[in-house]
């Protein structure tokens, strides 16, 4: 039997679409193209996904928790469906101004992880589409991956990514991942 694995990744413009606004409802959340079988293939090279996602619409009062955990709920099923499976999400509920330890690049979402699960994420490889993965990734010794959906394609253009391998999207980068 081959070692567990984790793999962090981030969840609008990476595992959904993100609609440049925030998914609040389940109706809202549409997968990627090839983002399930991406989670599907991970799951099958013994790969556990934690998914670390920042949802400011929260502490806005654009949606409540409850319904940020409907949405994450809605994603683990229809995962689970597809044959793969989430192990943990870690949410950041703060906008920038709270100052708080966890939203990204703030490493606080990883470190919160670590304890529940009592695991080491550092050397895991972290897929995202902002700067603020990247540096997250960066920040915890993680090793970053950017996907161009999303905000990937803004992200190239206005940061210097050279610390980050770059795919397509998620399929793309767990193909690499698992060759
Ligand atoms: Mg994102
Ligand atoms: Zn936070």
């Amino acid at each position: 039997m081959s070692e567990t694995k984790y793999i962090i990744l981030d969840r609008d413009g990476v595992i959904n679409v993100d609609l440049f606004d925030y998914v609040t409802k389940s109706n809202d959340f549409k997968f990627e193209t090839g983002s399930l079988e991406a989670l599907k293939l991970l799951t099958t090279h013994n790969f556990k996904i934690i998914v670390a996602t920042n949802q400011a619409c929260i502490s806005l009062g654009i949606a409540t928790q409850e319904e940020i955990e409907n949405v994450n709920l809605h994603m683990k099923q229809k995962v689970k469906e597809f044959g793969s499976e989430i192990l943990h999400v870690e949410v950041c509920p703060h906008k920038p101004e709270d100052n708080c330890n966890c939203r990204k690049p703030k490493t606080g979402l990883l470190t919160s992880a670590e304890e529940i699960l009592n695991i080491n994420l550092k050397g895991c490889y972290f897929i995202g589409d902002k700067f603020s993965d990247v540096q997250c990734a960066l920040n915890h010794e993680c090793i970053p991956l950017l996907v161009k959906t999303g905000y990937g394609e803004t992200t190239l253009k206005n940061h210097d990514t050279s610390q980050a391998k770059v795919f397509e999207n998620l399929f793309s980068a767990t193909k690499f991942i698992c060759n």
